[in-house]
């Protein structure tokens, strides 16, 4: 999608702090981040979110599970982290280019929900 901001983040069309990339998939650092470790995984091919995702995609989404503890621990996430993908509008889901978010750092995160 030529005006997705993840399309063209993967492009190479806006800067941003690349993490990894293959043929698959493309990482970067979140521009907000909530932990001294945070980046986020995306297949290069655009899907709006976990919704849209079908067999088709299996490559890519099993590439970003497949890398996530590899990159986590490059990134300094040594003793943990979180994986998050937020889907639709009750997931709070910001970004309609399905991502992964990769949160870690020295301390132990907040519980997951409040209850
Ligand atoms: P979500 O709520 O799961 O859709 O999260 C979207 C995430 O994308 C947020 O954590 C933002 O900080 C991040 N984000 C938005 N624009 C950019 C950008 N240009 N480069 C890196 N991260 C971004
Ligand atoms: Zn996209």
């Amino acid at each position: 999608m030529s005006d997705c901001i993840f399309c063209k983040i993967a492009r190479g069309e806006i800067p941003s702090k690349k993490v990894y990339e293959d043929e698959h998939v493309f990482a970067f650092h979140d521009i907000n981040p909530i932990a001294p470790v945070h980046f986020l995984m995306i297949p290069k091919a655009h899907v709006p979110s976990l919704y849209e995702c079908e067999a088709g995609h299996e490559p890519a989404l099993g590439r970003m599970l497949a890398l996530a503890g590899r990159l986590a621990r490059e990134q300094g996430a040594t003793d943990g982290f979180r994986t998050i993908i937020n889907t639709g509008r009750v997931g709070r889901q910001e970004v309609y280019h399905v991502h992964l978010h990769i949160i870690g750092g020295p301390d132990v995160l907040p519980g997951m929900l409040k209850r």
